[in-house]
């Protein structure tokens, strides 16, 4: 089936289908990527070092470091976290832990450590990677989640980049063994091969969702190995690109650390996102592909004089771009400016492991607004969220969507997760969209809670719970303030408690203290109450247009 169905209302993809393997085929997504046909010879290049690691020694690096891993005693189903920069030794961590069936859990390394021992304490890992730098944040995490699990242990971490030799002294911590030498030396004891089904859960990664707190959403290995097949219909082999967004995201994840190592491209790897490094980047390595967030995309045409007189990017012809909306009138100036490369917007969440709706020729491009076409064999409905009534062709109202990509279901969170996927396997996005007539995806707001700055998540749930935990704080509601560059910023309506003359500045400084960078509070706003419907929940829609009336 392809496009609108008038009889059942649902949207088919347009795209060609895929044909994935068997679901009762016994198989790991490692098995899957590292099986498959390229010629490519460099999987990674640290942009920095200029370290290279070839596909032949990325694939042994990750045989020796499941082995180890093994010895160390993971097992099928234990969570391992990783708490790194991007890194070109990143993917050989996940995909080693993912080989045997173990599950890769991806923190954030900008988090604050109060936010690493939620994820920590919610996903209970038994191992951790980390580096020299973010060992002791690690340990502060595990410090904490330790106390509040009521656990003496110390979290046994594997250094990314240290020796053997490295001790660290802090609290929550135990240093068990260096990535470096767990990739040169050769396997001491075999290990029993455990079965990987397909739907076992391969990675964890953390998301709000459409309410409340950050939840881990569990990414199976079929999901991954669709992903994987959705880039191959899309893009052809043995392409060079750059990793500038964070591995720790769903965007970068099912992009760098899988999907394109199955295609044989080679990507070189910057640790943070900067502007300057990036470009140099390009320059020296000469990729063809970029995978950036709107913000990344708005810095290149706002600096598009200085970038094209400095820098060569003349390999350049495709960037994808994605986590967030992109407006019409920066894909205009971007194409203006940089005349050889085409922007191709794609659409996804972390639930549905990344890009559910791409776009992929020239033409696609041109619609301007739009997230392209659905990707092969996923399906849409667009639902009235008043009424739950199904729409057709051109009306908006809330997607939902059923694909091989989308999440098994949150971790530990069975109310959460059938809030979100129906007995018939429909994902609720939260995002409010419409599908045109040629089956083009068009974002036209969000329904959900959900905050994004700089392509990053904000949960208001999360920010609404450090506010009420204040003295002076009696009420609080976090909503979204639009910004040109960071997409958005959260902003907060306050109510005090009677008698406090609490200001707007002490109480950004009191969120600040505790979060990282991008969740902070940009704005205040004082009210005497908060709006609520008759069961409690916050009318965020009303404070929005409060919002925009002050604008
Ligand atoms: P995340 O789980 O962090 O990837 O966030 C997913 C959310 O980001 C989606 O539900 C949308 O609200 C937003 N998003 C992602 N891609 C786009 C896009 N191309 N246009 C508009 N919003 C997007």
């Amino acid at each position: 089936k392809s496009g609108f169905c008038e009889s059942n209302s649902i949207f088919y993809s347009k795209r060609d289908p895929m044909i994935l393997p068997p679901p009762d085929q016994h198989l790991d997504v490692t098995t899957f990527i590292s099986s498959q046909p390229h010629r490519g010879k460099t999987a990674f290049v640290d942009a920095v070092t200029d370290r290279r690691l070839g596909f032949s020694e990325l694939w042994l690096g990750v045989k020796r470091v499941a082995a180890r891993l093994y010895s160390l005693g993971v097992r099928k189903g234990d969570v391992v976290v990783i708490l790194s920069p991007n890194s070109i030794l990143y993917p050989v961590v996940s995909l080693s832990v993912m080989s045997l069936g173990a599950v890769i859990t991806t923190a954030n390394p900008i988090s604050t450590s109060g936010e690493i021992s939620k994820q920590l304490e919610d996903s209970l890992p038994v191992l951790a990677f980390t580096t020299c730098q973010l060992v002791s944040k690690l340990a502060a995490a595990a410090a904490a989640a330790a106390v509040s699990a009521a656990s003496e242990a110390n979290l046994p971490v594997v250094l990314m980049d240290g020796d053997d030799g490295v001790k660290a002294h802090e609290k929550g911590v135990k240093i068990v063994g260096s990535l470096e030498t767990m990739m040169e030396s050769e396997p001491s004891e075999s290990r029993a091969k455990q079965r990987v089904n397909q739907d076992d859960t391969a990675a964890l990664l953390y998301s709000s969702g459409t309410t409340g707190k950050s939840k881990g959403v569990m990414i199976t290995h079929r999901n991954l190995i669709a992903l994987a097949h959705t880039y191959r219909l899309r893009f052809g082999l043995e392409q060079r690109t750059v990793c500038t967004i964070p591995m720790c995201h769903v965007f970068s994840f099912g992009g760098f650390a899988t999907s394109y190592i199955a295609l044989g491209w080679t990507t070189v790897v910057l640790p943070k996102f900067e502007m300057s490094k990036l470009l140099s980047a390009v320059e020296v390595h000469r990729p063809t592909h970029l995978t950036l967030v709107p913000p990344m995309v708005v810095g290149m045409v706002n600096g598009a004089k200085e970038i094209n007189s400095k820098y060569d990017v003349s390999s350049l012809h495709t960037v994808v771009a994605g986590g967030a909306p992109l407006s019409r009138e920066v894909i205009e100036k971007f194409v203006r400016n940089y005349p050889n490369v085409k922007v191709l917007q794609g659409y996804g969440l972390t639930e549905t492991t990344a890009i559910v709706a791409t776009m992929f020729t020239k033409e696609e491009t041109e619609r301007f607004g739009s997230s392209g076409l659905l990707s092969p064999n996923v399906e849409a409905k667009i639902v009235d969220p008043e009424t739950g009534r199904l729409l057709g062709v051109g009306q908006t109202g809330e997607l939902w969507l059923r694909s091989p990509t989308v999440m098994k279901g949150y971790y530990k969170n069975e109310e959460a997760t059938a809030a979100t996927i129906d007995s018939d396997g429909w994902l609720k996005t939260g995002d409010l969209c419409y599908i045109d007539s040629e089956g083009f995806v068009f974002v036209v707001d969000r329904l959900k809670e959900l905050i994004k700055c700089n392509g990053y998540q904000v949960a208001p749930a999360e920010l609404e719970a450090l506010l009420l935990a204040h003295p002076e704080i009696d009420d609080a509601a976090v909503i979204p303030i639009p910004d040109e560059k960071a997409g958005q910023y959260p902003m907060a309506y306050i109510v005090r408690k009677a008698g406090s003359n609490l200001s707007e500045s002490e109480i950004m400084g009191f969120v600040a203290k505790q979060v990282s960078r991008y969740k902070k509070i940009r704005k205040v706003v004082f009210l005497g109450s908060i709006p609520k419907n008759p069961s409690g929940k916050i009318l965020r829609r009303e404070l929005k247009k409060l919002t925009t009336s002050k604008l």
